[in-house]
């Protein structure tokens, strides 16, 4: 599915075979190329559709010469490696998250590193293999890409006769970008603001002293008060309350953070006993994942507040309050 967002700019709907079930890809069209941000998946579904889409405005994947990339998700660049070797396309995304992709994809993520972090939280073991399996074949589904420029920078791009700002939004993950259109108010938000549901907040395995929540937050305050006119989310639709949407995230985070701290008061727990008072009992196993990194992403806050302590008791992480 393609719809015109502005002059020569295009919003590409492309299949996912799980969860969200969508993702939003933009294509701006110069000079006869197309540049691309964010690729979608790497499944025969979003070439297929990819390809149509760009058919429909008479180009094809072989016209993309540039694709910019928002995070190190698979949904966001998995394809990237297959589009580049078709265009020769060059890769732009924050070096951040190019490192996370050549670390996981080099050395394997670190599962022995992994396994013990999330141990030490609580999770049970026949979770961890699940997930450990499930993690490998999203570091599968991602093709190998050769990174030309990083958007490190608070920089700006100029594609055509367009420029956009890169703005550095970690939360989500440690590089995550936003790209943002001043002339045309046009926020291209990636998963960094998301209408209906809020990004998942993760420890970083390569980056120990990342802090998700609080970058998060801070990062909302990186664009809340530029002249946005509209959204373009990468999961959802577009919308143009910016400012409101990112006080109603503040609020969920507050309202959450309470929540942890109110059971952590009940009695000293695992985080992943804290996520169950949080998220419930009955969360499918990959929930319960998210549910825990989560869940670990506020109470190391809380405990940077001094108001609660984490303590190693056997192989566990216990917290409690101070
Ligand atoms: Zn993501």
């Amino acid at each position: 599915m393609i719809e015109k967002i502005a002059e020569s700019f295009y919003m590409i709907t492309l299949p996912m075979p799980f969860r969200l079930k969508h993702v939003h890809v933009f294509a701006l069209v110069h000079d006869g190329s197309v540049s691309l941000f964010d690729t979608g998946m790497n499944t025969p579904e979003t070439f297929s559709t990819l390809d149509e889409s760009l058919k429909s405005i008479g180009k094809t994947i072989r016209d993309i010469d540039r694709i910019f990339i928002t995070h190190f998700h698979t949904d966001h660049c998995g394809i990237a490696g297959r589009i580049q070797e078709i265009s020769g396309a060059k890769v732009a995304m924050s070096e951040m998250d190019a490192r996370r992709i050549y670390n996981d994809q080099k050395k394997g993520l670190d599962f022995d590193q992994v396994k013990i972090f999330y141990r030490e939280q609580g999770l049970r073991e026949k979770i961890m293999d699940d997930l450990l399996e499930l993690l490998s074949s999203f570091r599968k589904a991602t093709i190998p890409f050769k990174v030309d420029t990083s958007l490190e920078d608070h920089g700006s791009q100029k594609v055509g006769d367009r420029e956009f700002e890169v703005i550095p939004v970690p939360g989500h993950t440690s590089g995550q970008v936003c790209f943002f259109f001043r002339g045309e108010g046009i926020l291209l938000s990636g998963d960094h603001i998301l209408p209906e549901i809020t990004p998942n907040l993760s420890p970083d395995p390569y980056n120990p002293g990342f802090r998700p929540l609080k970058s998060f937050l801070d990062s909302l305050g990186q664009v809340e008060d530029l002249p946005v006119i509209k959204v373009y989310p990468a999961h959802g639709d577009p919308f143009s309350n910016l400012k409101a949407r990112v006080e109603e995230i503040r609020e969920h985070h507050r309202e959450r953070k309470s929540l942890v701290f109110e059971s952590v008061k009940g009695g000293p727990k695992t985080t992943f006993q804290v996520s169950l008072d949080i998220f419930g009992q009955d969360l499918p196993e990959f929930d319960q994942f998210l549910a825990v990194n989560e869940t670990y992403a506020h109470l190391i806050e809380l405990e940077e507040e001094g108001l609660i302590k984490q303590k190693k008791i056997e192989d566990l992480v216990i917290h409690s309050v101070v």
